[in-house]
């Protein structure tokens, strides 16, 4: 092992999280280098499907110093190749020092040293590295997260994550429950219901109408201070973290998804999955009430940007496009099914959402449950540092468009640090 290897920042992980933070201490002239596992922008390639679009429209893409999509149609949505390949070219146009192939086994600290000490692997040759401060930005969607009843299901059914989904040519036997009405599940069920006879086990997600008064709805949540609820903030809502809701960006403008247009193009629905047997997999009593809950979570939605429209007198246009995917069921009329037979079924794609894995981090900054401990991104540590995790500093930190902010305010951090 190689033991003379110093630097004096290091970030872990080449998403847009670690190039951002690259990208201003190089401005700032502080030698660092940036060690990602596989290659620059690997979770955009590997974990999402080939018809795939952001959520996000263009103008939210940008990263310090780059409008990502200056030359794009500011409304369309690229899909995840390009943007992977769109992190590649500021990495390099930026020049920015990162070391692909190459993972971090551990982060300990080094008390003869004084110093932060990494053990690395690239190509079965280990080294160890030693930093003054380190920035964490692996991301948060490190380990598919499958419910563990899943190993009670019978072995005719296949299963699979949907990090592992790519296209309905996957599926040759036609019966799939998708478990999960995420973005990913909704999306996928979306997508599968033309070829394929879909079940959809729902939960309690919101629901946003892509467009609203002649904008995407991105745009009214950015001008309305949405995006900017902090934190802090939403603690004293004693709420939990809402996850993404409900829409697509697949379309020119992409669209809104609801549970009832998926039930219109003949998904079934169903409620939670909560367990199975041999013979039948069972669902609870939810899923009235998760329609319920998406319906009243966009119509908040659009109330409070009716009332931000109003209270600042702006001229917006009033609908007249009825966006039939957005209507309330008022109706109720769902069937009901509480159970289904497992012979019914060929496939399940688990959309369960990811695990974080921090395990490697053998410094006292986690949880028992390995989740990071900090405020604001920082740690009790000093120099210590974690960025693109949902909720860091706020509501937007968990997407492109947040991470310039968190960048900045983390390489503050670092840059006051080596003035201390
Ligand atoms: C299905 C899905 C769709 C999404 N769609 C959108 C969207 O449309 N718009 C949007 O703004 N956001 C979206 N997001 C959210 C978010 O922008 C992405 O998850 C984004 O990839 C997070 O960026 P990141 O840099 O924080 O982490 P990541 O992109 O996950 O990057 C972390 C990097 O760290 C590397 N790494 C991990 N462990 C180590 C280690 N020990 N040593 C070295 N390297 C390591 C990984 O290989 C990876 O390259 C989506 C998320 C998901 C899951």
């Amino acid at each position: 092992m190689n033991n003379k290897n110093y630097t004096d920042v290091i970030i872990i992980g080449a998403g847009q999280a670690g190039l951002a933070v690259s990208y201003l201490l190089t401005q700032e002239k502080i030698d660092h280098l940036v060690f990602e596992k596989t290659v620059i922008g690997s979770s955009w390639k590997s974990q999402r499907w080939d018809s795939f679009k952001l959520n996000t429209p263009n103008w939210m893409n940008f990263l310090p110093g780059q409008n990502l999509a200056r030359h794009a149609d500011r409304e369309a949505f690229i899909n995840h190749i390009e943007f992977a390949s769109q992190l590649k070219n500021y990495a390099e146009t930026h020049h920015l020092p990162i070391i692909e192939n190459t993972e971090i086994r551990s982060l300990s600290y080094d008390s003869q040293l004084n110093l932060y000490r990494l053990e690395t692997l690239s190509d079965s040759q280990e080294a160890i590295w030693h930093t003054k401060q380190v920035v964490v930005a692996t991301g948060s969607q490190n380990q598919p997260q499958i419910p563990t009843f899943a190993n009670k299901l019978p072995t005719h059914i296949q299963q699979l994550h949907a990090v592992d989904y790519k296209n309905p040519s996957q599926l040759p036997k036609k019966r799939v429950l998708i478990v999960g009405s995420g973005q990913t599940g909704c999306q996928i069920a979306e997508e599968l219901s033309a070829t394929h006879k879909v079940y959809l086990a729902t939960g309690k997600v919101g629901r946003s109408p892509r467009r609203y008064r002649g904008l995407d709805m991105m745009d009214w949540m950015n001008q309305t201070g949405m995006m900017d609820q902090t934190t802090s903030e939403l603690k004293a809502t004693k709420s939990p973290e809402p996850t993404q809701p409900q829409v697509s960006g697949v379309g020119p403008n992409g669209h809104t998804i609801s549970l009832q247009s998926l039930r219109q193009k003949g998904v079934i629905l169903l409620g939670r999955f909560i367990d199975t047997d041999p013979e039948q997999l069972y669902f609870d009593h939810s899923l009235q009430s998760n329609i319920r809950y998406a319906d009243q979570f966009s119509e908040l939605l659009k109330k409070k940007v009716d009332n931000y429209i109003q209270e600042n007198s702006i001229t917006a246009t009033v609908d007249h496009y009825i966006d039939s995917a957005d209507i309330a069921d008022t109706t109720m009329t769902t069937s009901l099914a509480e159970q289904v037979a497992t012979t019914e079924i060929d496939t399940i794609i688990w959309s369960t959402g990811f695990r974080s894995d921090f395990k490697w981090i053998q410094l006292p900054i986690l949880d028992r449950n390995a989740i990071p401990i900090h405020t604001d991104g920082v740690t009790s540590l000093s120099n210590v540092y974690f960025i693109g995790l949902p909720w860091l500093r706020k509501k937007k930190s968990g997407i492109i468009f947040g991470i310039l902010e968190d960048a900045e305010f983390i390489v503050q951090q670092i840059v006051v640090s080596r003035c201390s």
